[in-house]
């Protein structure tokens, strides 16, 4: 297959970075692929297991030559990044992220983007709960959604290249608006690892049940439920950090339909907790 881009350049190299090298790899998209990690050790591990054509010491040498350039960091350094690597861009270059949300770091990177390089920021709906750069595997995005979520201007040819590189990489491609975006993802995503971390919390807050009981009965409900717990906290924090009113939003509405289970338990409601658990799981059994 002739490669979508000449030259990629993968900056921060965990979970997202390090899939999409391999799938890269597996579907031919790009002739050749540098890397950057901000710390020497992240970059010797790199070097060891062969993730990227080159791993470089410095920003201005991973991005120098590349024609799509993608941010795969935490969100909260986005902007930062952005303004580090402006100097090297190539022109016509197009710069894309992968974080998790949009409306923040649209407008914590765009400033920094310079004339005539393009920004199209994207998000793939496709992780794990393992981070860093031996995490990554060629499969990750088969059959997930990307949603591209153009900013201002993002230049339309530019836009369709990196769709069709998203769908080279395994995925569906959508196109979504900022702040819709970020609220689809905090109902779908946020909250859900936000609640999974509390259920967490409150097991090891109760000091009748100990930890090495939680971890030895853990039953499916428990197991299943907070597998997204083991997530990274730093990626998780800045997701709260940067969608801070979508999150607030979702988390209030959850607190009324909670309060209203719990007042259904108190009272002994069995018709209305049947009939909630009958509508949810209709809508529950409709998600492969
Ligand atoms: P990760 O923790 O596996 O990797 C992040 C990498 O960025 C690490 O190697 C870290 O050392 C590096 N890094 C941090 N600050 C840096 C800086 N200032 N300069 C250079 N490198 C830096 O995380 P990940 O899961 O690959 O997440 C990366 C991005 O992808 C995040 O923005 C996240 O919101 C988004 N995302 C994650 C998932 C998921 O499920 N993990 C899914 C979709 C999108």
């Amino acid at each position: 297959m002739t490669p979508i881009y000449d030259r990629v350049a993968l900056i921060g190299l965990g979970l997202i970075a390090s899939s999409m090298f391999w799938a890269m790899k597996r579907g031919g998209l790009a002739g050749h692929v540098t890397g950057y990690a901000r710390s020497a050790e992240t970059r010797d591990t790199a070097r060891r297991i062969g993730l990227c054509d080159k791993v470089c010491d410095t920003l201005a040498e991973a991005v120098a030559d590349a024609d799509l350039v993608v941010l795969a960091v935490p969100v909260g350094v986005m902007g930062q990044l952005a303004q580090d690597i402006a100097p090297y861009l190539k022109p016509r270059a197009t710069v894309t992220d992968v974080g998790s949300v949009k409306g923040h770091v649209i407008s914590d990177v765009a400033p920094h983007i310079p004339e005539g390089v393009h920004f199209v920021p994207a998000h793939p709906l496709a992780g794990t709960e393992h981070s860093g750069p031996e995490s990554g595997f060629a499969t990750l995005f088969d059959n997930r959604w990307c949603l591209i979520v153009p900013s201002e201007g993002s230049d339309s040819e530019a836009v369709e290249t990196l769709s069709r590189y998203w769908r080279g990489l395994g995925s569906n491609v959508d196109v979504m608006e900022p702040d819709h975006h970020d609220l689809v993802l905090a109902v779908t995503s946020h909250c859900p690892h936000l609640i999974a971390y509390t259920m967490v919390g409150v097991a090891d807050d109760l000091r009748r049940v100990t930890d090495s009981e939680v971890i030895k009965y853990s039953a499916a409900g428990f197991r299943d439920f907070t597998r997204i717990a083991a997530s990274d906290p730093t990626m998780w924090r800045d997701v709260f950090l940067t969608n801070k009113d979508a999150t607030l939003e979702i988390l209030g509405r959850f607190t009324e339909e909670l309060f209203a289970l719990q007042r259904a338990i108190r009272q002994g409601d069995g018709p209305l907790l049947h009939d909630y658990f009958t509508r949810t799981r209709a809508i529950r059994r409709g998600i492969i």
